[in-house]
Order: C-alpha cells, then sequence, then structure tokens
C-alpha cells in the first residue's frame, strides 16, 4: 500500500522507521494523533512473521491509544512502537540504548513504556538516552503499570456486572482468564480475592504453573473461550474475537486486559452484541496503566491516578448505557473517545484564534 494512503486510511499523523546499523535493531514509531497533547504508547517487542505485520500492529495499537487516553480524559494523544526482533533472540542493553535514541528524536512528542515483549528493565537501558520513557523500575518513572491496568479491568468488570442487573458480588462467579502473564495473574488474583473460581489457560506452562500454586486457579485444557463461564477475561494477546470464536461463547460478559481483541471491531462488535455477551470495550477497560504512566508523566499526583482508576468503572458505565442505541459497545467507545477529540480540536481552534 502507498505510504500517504496507510496514513490516511485511519487519520495517523506520522509513521517512522528506524535501523540502527551497530545493534541491527529495527523499530518503527506510529503516531497516530497529537490533537489532544503529546502521545504516550508502549513499546511491543515481537517477532512478527513480516514487516507488513509489524506495520499494521503499530497502526491499529497506536489509534487504540488515541481512544484510550482520550476516554480517560488525559491530555494525551495516541502513539505505539513496535521492535522487530528475531525469533528467540534475547533483549539487550544495546538494542534498548539504540531504541531510546530513536524516541528521543521525537523531542517529547512520543513518550515511551512497555508493552508485550518489553520488561520495566529495558525501558530503564531505554532511559539511558532519553526522557521520554515511562514505566521503568529505577532510571525512568512509574515501574510496572500492569497491577493498575488489572485494577481498572476488574473495576469495568464491577461496571459490566451492574449493567447486567447483576449483584457485584464475585463469590459464586466463574471468571475465565485467557493469559496469566503480567496483567492476566493480577486480574485473576483480584478475583480470587473477591471470592469468584477462576479458570485459566496460558501457552507458556511456568506462568500457569504460578497462578495455579499461588492464586488457586483452575488451569484447565479446554477451549476456553468457549468455557461456559461468567465473565470471559482475554489478557493475551488482541484478536480473539472474531465469527467463529464469537459463535461459541458462552459467558455473559467479556471484559479483559488484552489490546484489540475484536479482530474486526466494526463487525465482531456488532456480531458480540447481537449473542447478548456484553463486551467491556478493551480500551476502556485496559486503561488503568496508561492513567498511571501518562498521569505521573503530566504530574498527577499518586491520589489523582487513583481516582482515575476507580473511575474506570463510572466510565465503562457511562459507555455501556450510550451503547444501547448503537450497533455495539465498541462503537459506543469510539464514539465516547471521538467527542473528546473533536472538543480538543475545537479548544486549539478557539486559542488559535484568540492570538
Ligand atoms: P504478558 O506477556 O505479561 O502476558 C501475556 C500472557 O499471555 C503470557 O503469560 C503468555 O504466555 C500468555 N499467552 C500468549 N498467548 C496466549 C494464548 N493464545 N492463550 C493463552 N495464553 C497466552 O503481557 P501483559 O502485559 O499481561 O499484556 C497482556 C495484554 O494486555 C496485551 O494484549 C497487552 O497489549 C495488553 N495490555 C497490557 C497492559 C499492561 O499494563 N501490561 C496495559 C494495557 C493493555
Amino acid at each position: 500500500m502507498k505510504p500517504f494512503e496507510l496514513l490516511a486510511n485511519h487519520g495517523h499523523e506520522r509513521l517512522a522507521f528506524h535501523h540502527d546499523e551497530a545493534t541491527g535493531l529495527r523499530a518503527i514509531i506510529a503516531i497516530h494523533s497529537t490533537v489532544l497533547g503529546n502521545a504516550l504508547g508502549g513499546t511491543r517487542r515481537w517477532a512478527y512473521s513480516e514487516e507488513a505485520e509489524a506495520i499494521h500492529d503499530v497502526l491499529r495499537l497506536s489509534e487504540g491509544m488515541t481512544y484510550k487516553s482520550a476516554a480517560a480524559d488525559l491530555p494525551m494523544g495516541g502513539a505505539k512502537s513496535v521492535i522487530l526482533a528475531k525469533p528467540g533472540q534475547a533483549a539487550t542493553e544495546a538494542e534498548a540504548r539504540a531504541m531510546g535514541r530513536f524516541v528521543d528524536t521525537f523531542g517529547g512528542t512520543y513518550i515511551a513504556a512497555e508493552d508485550v515483549g518489553v520488561t520495566p528493565q529495558f525501558v530503564d537501558w531505554m532511559a539511558g538516552e532519553t526522557q521520554h520513557v515511562m514505566g521503568g523500575d529505577l532510571v525512568s518513572h512509574g515501574g510496572d503499570p500492569s497491577p493498575f491496568t488489572a485494577l481498572g479491568c476488574f473495576n469495568a468488570m464491577k461496571a459490566c456486572l451492574k449493567h447486567l442487573g447483576k449483584k457485584v458480588d464475585f463469590a459464586g462467579l466463574t471468571v475465565a482468564v485467557q493469559g496469566v502473564g503480567a496483567t492476566g495473574f493480577r486480574v485473576a488474583k483480584l478475583c480470587r480475592e473477591a471470592g469468584a473460581t477462576v479458570l485459566a489457560t496460558d501457552t507458556n506452562a511456568a506462568n500457569l504453573q504460578r497462578a495455579v500454586k499461588e492464586l488457586g486457579v483452575q488451569a484447565t485444557d479446554a477451549n476456553l473461550l468457549a468455557t461456559k463461564c461468567d465473565i470471559l477475561s482475554p489478557c493475551a494477546l488482541g484478536g480473539t474475537l472474531d465469527a467463529r470464536t464469537i459463535a461459541n461463547l458462552k459467558c455473559s460478559i467479556v471484559c479483559g486486559t488484552a489490546n484489540n481483541q475484536l479482530a474486526h471491531p466494526i463487525d465482531d462488535g456488532a456480531r458480540i452484541k447481537k449473542t447478548g455477551v456484553l463486551y467491556g470495550p478493551d480500551f476502556i477497560v485496559n486503561s488503568g496503566g496508561l492513567i498511571r504512566l501518562a498521569g505521573l508523566y503530566i504530574g498527577l499526583t499518586e491520589q489523582q491516578v487513583d481516582q482515575k482508576i476507580t473511575h474506570i468503572e463510572q466510565t465503562t458505565t457511562a459507555v455501556l448505557k450510550e451503547a444501547s442505541g448503537l450497533p455495539s459497545t465498541y462503537e459506543a467507545a469510539v464514539s465516547y473517545a471521538k467527542r473528546r477529540i473533536e472538543q480538543g480540536r475545537t479548544n486549539r481552534r478557539t486559542t488559535a484564534a484568540a492570538y
């Protein structure tokens, strides 16, 4: 596809490719929107099977970040970066530093953080080269965002239960968690602590065993997406909900931390609504980590950050209500976010006109 068509398709502002000869780093940064402000979005490190897959991933993830920031009422835009790793290739400090230098060329328009395949250690290495990175333990700020993402997801689950007229009492509920990594483990923990039975799968046997041992979750070999449960919580990679998997769902609610859960957001969003399953829109449900890192970056206090993460329940409730007259809860969430972006654009124009 032609580069400018690629940008125009979903309203992206910039797509930048970087190759660092010394380390072999190959990375892409996509900035979807800076209408509401500079853009924070994680760096995903993944062995993509082809370059086109990486470009597709960075474009859709960065667009999602714009909606996530706007819906969370943050003065931030949306961006994301990806590193094209080789299969089995371990991350190194030299690679992270090269990525940090790439991020720094954006002068703060893009602020990096961790995502799948990137640890707080990697982020701290990046911070050796740029101030515009969040989520490290030592050098950069904020630490691992996943506990906050998980807490936000748990708050959104409460909103989903209330929306269906159910009591918010996890005792007696069965929650099925797909992927018990950084976020899924904590979602499972919160659900277990609240009294739920938790079923879990993970392609990483060690992660699954840890959840069984430490949380008392039930590991299952069954196809989790088609397992009878109250809440299905996709906490692994995106794209799991498509025509086939939606037709087999046996839950009342889908509410998880994974980004881009709907393979085809418009069609699959409408499809899931028709089945009667309530879908908690991913970028509202999983906004806790962004709220934490972006909030600290822009100077919010810990208390203000915590309040915003608690508020995810109200935001989810508002979006679910708006969805009653729309084809899907996903479309309601996008329109909720877009209203905030349009308001920001209008404010910009008004400010510019005043000078
Ligand atoms: P993670 O890598 O720590 O955990 C993902 C887990 O899913 C791993 O244990 C992995 O083995 C497992 N997994 C992968 N494929 C699977 C499959 N097909 N079935 C079952 N398990 C599978 O990642 P994470 O940080 O927990 O992120 C999970 C999802 O949440 C991602 O989509 C990420 O983009 C999204 N997310 C994360 C955060 C955050 O704060 N970390 C914030 C927002 C969104």
